[in-house]
C-alpha cells in the first residue's frame, strides 16, 4: 500500500464545487468535483442533529486555529479521490461555507458565511487540512487502519503524528521525552503540564522547537538517526526558564515558555530581583492573572494587562464621578480634570458618566491602590492618552 501525507491542501480547495443533496442528508463533492466525499457504503451526515452541536464546533476549531485531526482519502484512479474518514468534518466545512448553517459570533448571535468579516472567511478559505491519501487495496487499508487505531482507544492529536511520522526520529523522540523512567520528568513537570506517556512532553518539545508547525518539523526529520537539535532546544529553554525564576510556581506550568525564550533569552536579568519581584506580584491582592506574572517581569514590568490589575467598581466610578462633577459645575470647567486644563472647546465641558473611564491618580505599578481615593474620572480620550504612557 501506498500512503502520502497531503498539508498543503486548504479547505477551500476541499469546498471547490461542494453539493449537498438535502434530500438524502449527505455531502457529495469537492476538489472541483474530483473527491466523492459520501462513497456509498458511508454512512449518511450526522454532524447537523443535536442541534448541530458538532457541526459548529468544526468551523469553531478552524476559527481557533485548532486542529480538526486527520483525514484519510483514498485514491481510485489519478483523477478520483474518496474521503475514507473525515466526511463529516468535510460535510461541516462545505455545509457552512454555502450557508447552509450559522455559527454564533462572541454575542452569541447567529453568523452566517456570508456575512463574516473578510479576515474570519479568509481564515477559513485558507486553512490547510492534514490529509493522508491512501492507495492499496481494502484489505491493505483496513489493516493500515487497525495499526494506527489502538484497541479502540482514540489517539490524541501526537500519538497520530507519531503514527504519521513513525521512523527513526519519533522512536528515539518517545525514549526521551515518553519515558516516564526518565529521571528528568520530575523537572520538567514544573514547566509543562501533562504526561509523558501520552505524549505531551514530546508535544511539547516538538512545539518549541518548531515555533508551532509540529507536522512539518516531524516531516523534515522523519528519517534522523539522532534527536539532537530537539534536546538540546527543549533543554535550552528549560535551563532558561529555571535560571531566571529561581522559584518554582504552580502556575509556571504551561506551553508559553518556548515563545518566551524566543523573545527574551538574550536579555540579562538578575535572579535575586526577579525573585523577589515574583514574591511581591504573588502577594498582591489586585493581581488576578497569575500567569501573566512571568512574562510581564520578562518584558520589564509594564504591559500591567498580562496581570489582569482589579479595575475599579461600578459603586466607586458612580461616587468618584458624581463628586468630581458637582465640584466642576460650580467651577464651572469641565468634570475631566484634563480637559478643565485646556484651551479646547472641552475645557467647560461635562461628560457624561458612560464617556468617562476610571483611572489610577498613582499607577498600580507606582504602588496606587484600586481604592476610591486614588480614582479619578477622565473623559476616555485622555484616559486612553494617559493609558498609553
Ligand atoms: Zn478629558
Amino acid at each position: 500500500m501506498k500512503t502520502i501525507l497531503k498539508s498543503n491542501i486548504t479547505v477551500k480547495e476541499i469546498c471547490d464545487g461542494f453539493v449537498y443533496n438535502e434530500l438524502e442528508g449527505k455531502g457529495l463533492f469537492g476538489l472541483s468535483g474530483k473527491l466523492t466525499i459520501q462513497p456509498e457504503y458511508q454512512r449518511n451526515y450526522i454532524y447537523a442533529s443535536d442541534g448541530g452541536k458538532k457541526e459548529m464546533a468544526v468551523i469553531e476549531s478552524v476559527l481557533k486555529g485548532y486542529p480538526i485531526g486527520l483525514i484519510y482519502f483514498n485514491k481510485v484512479n489519478d483523477s478520483n479521490l474518496e474521503v475514507l474518514d473525515g466526511q463529516q468534518r468535510i460535510t461541516s466545512l462545505g455545509r457552512f461555507v454555502n450557508d447552509k448553517f450559522a455559527i454564533k459570533d462572541e454575542n452569541g448571535m447567529p453568523q452566517n458565511f456570508s456575512g463574516m468579516a473578510k479576515d474570519k472567511k479568509a481564515k477559513i478559505w485558507e486553512t490547510k487540512l492534514l490529509i493522508y491519501e491512501c492507495e492499496g487495496t481494502e484489505s491493505e487499508i483496513k489493516e493500515w487502519f487497525k495499526t494506527i487505531n489502538i484497541a479502540g482507544v482514540p489517539l490524541n492529536n501526537q500519538e497520530l503524528l507519531n503514527a504519521v511520522y513513525s521512523g527513526p526520529f519519533v522512536t528515539l523522540g518517545k525514549e526521551e521525552f515518553s519515558n516516564s523512567q526518565n529521571a528528568n520528568i520530575q523537572k520538567w513537570s514544573a514547566y509543562v503540564s501533562g504526561s509523558a506517556n501520552r505524549q505531551e512532553f514530546l508535544e511539547c518539545a516538538l512545539d518549541w522547537v518548531s515555533k508551532g508547525n509540529v507536522g512539518d518539523y516531524m516531516s523534515r526529520h522523519r528519517f534522523d538517526k539522532n534527536i539532537n537539535e530537539l534536546k538540546k532546544y527543549f533543554n535550552s529553554v528549560i535551563d532558561w526558564v529555571s535560571s531566571v525564576f529561581t522559584d518554582v510556581e504552580s502556575e509556571m506550568r504551561g506551553p508559553e515558555w518556548g515563545r518566551l525564550y524566543e523573545e527574551y533569552h538574550k536579555k540579562s536579568y538578575n535572579p535575586t530581583k526577579v525573585s523577589a519581584e515574583v514574591q511581591k506580584l504573588y502577594a498582591d491582592p489586585y493581581v488576578k492573572n497569575r500567569k501573566g506574572i512571568f512574562e510581564y517581569i520578562l518584558g520589564g514590568s509594564v504591559e500591567t494587562k498580562l496581570l489582569e490589575v482589579r479595575v475599579f467598581d461600578e459603586a466607586t466610578k458612580k461616587s468618584v464621578y458624581k463628586e468630581q462633577t458637582t465640584k466642576a459645575e460650580k467651577k464651572k470647567e469641565s468634570n475631566c480634570p484634563l480637559c478643565a486644563l485646556g484651551h479646547d472647546a472641552n475645557k467647560e465641558k461635562i461628560w457624561g458618566l458612560n464617556d468617562m473611564d476610571a483611572d489610577h491618580v498613582t499607577a498600580w505599578s507606582k504602588g496606587g491602590k484600586t481604592i476610591s481615593k486614588n480614582c479619578q474620572m477622565l473623559c476616555k480620550t485622555h484616559n486612553r492618552a494617559k493609558g498609553n504612557r
